[in-house]
Formats: structure tokens, sequence, C-alpha cells
């Protein structure tokens, strides 16, 4: 159906451009107004080679041609006179002409454009009506225009000893998340969230834990790498919103810090990523202390 498209908006961008190009290069000699007695000159001196005579309501106007110097002059005759002069150009060897009455520019233009507009109401007409089949028939979007939403979801145990790592910044703390990178569950749900989007997989697949290479990993390299691809599939991030459930800290006041690091490790604003937090009201593992974990849904659109 973009084939069909793209074939109607070429068809109309021609005919465009042959009407320019038909306005543009359109001869159009300037014409000189002459006097009656100074038109019958030039037709007694065999200037004029063709004569279009315009009937108006009270007078006759007479376009014509001349021989040399090539141009056109103008002139106004009586009714009265008519014939006589029709006479003289006849003798002359001028050709003569009874011409509709003459149309200023605009409204030549106006009929001239009026096929090409028509042309062009025609085209939207049939992309209107295609663009309503493809929803009838439940067609959809081609993939390279369609804006894209993934989920990441991610959790890891909190152990002691090590860095609490949270959304690319460290919080101050007496547990860390377990991990074989540095456990940052908002980085690597993001991840996930942006590879789903862009059907890239999943962060295992891109860093399986069994790498030694990203043992202890910088959380913040992943979603560097994962902005990578999304430049390589011509993906931009318009939208991230996640959710960090942790029974303690409290997350909010470490939130615009957070969205900064994630928003440089992704080359975007900080202001396109939002950042919630819960407890787990002390129920379950997250709600006793033991884990952390965080939810994210991301929204990719074509670039
Ligand atoms: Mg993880």
């Amino acid at each position: 159906m973009s084939a069909a498209r793209g074939i109607l908006f070429w068809i109309a961008l021609i005919f465009l451009g042959v009407m320019l190009w038909k306005l543009v290069s359109s001869e159009k000699r300037p014409v000189d107004s002459v006097s009656y007695s100074d038109f019958l000159q030039l037709v007694e001196n065999d200037k004029v080679r063709e004569a279009h005579i315009y009937l108006e309501a009270n007078s006759v106007s007479v376009v014509a041609a001349l021989r040399s110097p090539s141009k056109n002059v103008e002139t106004t005759v009586s009714y009265g006179d008519l014939q006589d002069l029709k006479k003289h150009l006849i003798e002359s060897g001028a050709s003569v002409e009874y011409a509709n009455t003459k149309q200023s520019d605009w409204v030549l233009i106006l009929l001239n454009a009026a096929p090409l507009l028509l042309l062009v109401g025609f085209c939207l007409f049939l992309m209107r009506q295609m663009r309503g089949g493809i929803g009838r028939s439940g067609g959809s979007v081609p993939l390279n225009r369609l804006s894209r939403t993934g989920i990441g979801y991610d959790l890891h145990r909190l152990e002691e000893g090590r860095k609490l790592i949270v959304g690319g910044i460290e919080l101050p703390f007496d547990k860390g998340p377990a991990g074989h990178s540095d456990g940052d569950v908002v980085a690597h749900a993001l991840c996930d969230a942006l590879l789903g989007a862009a059907a890239l997989g999943d962060i295992g697949t891109h860093f399986p834990d069994t790498d030694a290479k990203w043992k202890g990993a910088d959380s913040m390299l992943f979603l560097k790498h994962a902005r990578k691809l999304l430049d390589e599939k011509k993906l931009a991030i318009e939208h991230v919103d996640a959710v960090v459930i942790l029974e303690r800290p409290k997350l909010g006041p470490h939130f615009p810090n957070m969205r900064e690091a994630l928003g440089r490790a992704l080359d975007v604003e900080a202001a396109r990523i939002h950042l919630k937090a819960k407890t787990n009201e002390g129920v379950d593992a997250i709600g006793r202390g033991e884990a952390i974990a965080a939810y994210v849904v991301a929204t990719l659109v074509p670039r």
C-alpha cells in the first residue's frame, strides 16, 4: 500500500512540475499599445503578420503580431472603423481572426491549474480510501514506521557487603544486589525493555552471565550498547517509565541523579525517563528486604 501511495505522490509531483514548467516557459511577449493611426501605418507598410480581434462592449480591441520587429502591438478601434481595418489587414496579407474575450492572467492560471488540482484531490481521496481500507482489513503499519513498546523486569537478591547500585548510582546502604554484574535492576530491566521494543532479544543474549567479561560490569555499559543497537535499527527512545520495588532505603530523593545517569548512558534527555518507587508492604522476599526488583516500559519511535 505504501508503494501505491508513493507512486501517486510522484505522479502528482511530476504533474505539478510540468505545470510549473509550462507556466514559466510560456512565451509572453510584451504588448505595446499604439494609436489607431500608428496601427494603420503598420498595416499599410505590411508589417502586420496576424491580427486577433476582440469584440468588447463599446469598442473593438485588436492585438497584432508584427513581422518585423518581432513583437505584439495592441490598439482600439470603433465598431464603425472595424470593417475598413479588416479589409486593409486582408489586403496587406495579414491573417485575421476573431478571438474570444480576453482573459486576465490569473483566470488563465486558474484554468490551467484546475486539472492539476483535480488530480491532487483525486490522489488524496485514493490515499484516504487506502488508509481506511487498511484499518478495516486489520492490516498493519509498516514496521519501519511503527512506534514500539517493550517491557523489562529484573530482580536481584540483596546481600550484605555488596554495593547498592540502582539506576546507575550508588546509594548508601548495608546491602546490595548479588549478581554477575553490578546488579542494577533498573538498568537491566530498562535494557530488556529497549531490546524487546526493538525485537533484539534480551540482555542475556547480548551479555551472557557465563562470560567473565561482564563480571562486576557497570550496567551503564549495557545501556550504551543497547543505544548503539537502536541506532543501527534507526530507532529513537521516546519515553521510559520504570517502577522500582524496594523496602529500604527510600529511593525518591535519588531519582534526579538516577535519571541523569540513565539519560547520559542512553544519550537522551533525563526528561524522557520517569522513575517511580514502591515498597512491597513487608510481603515476600522484597518486603523482608531480601531483594530488589524493577519493571520498565520503554517506547521507541522510528527516526
Ligand atoms: Mg539482572
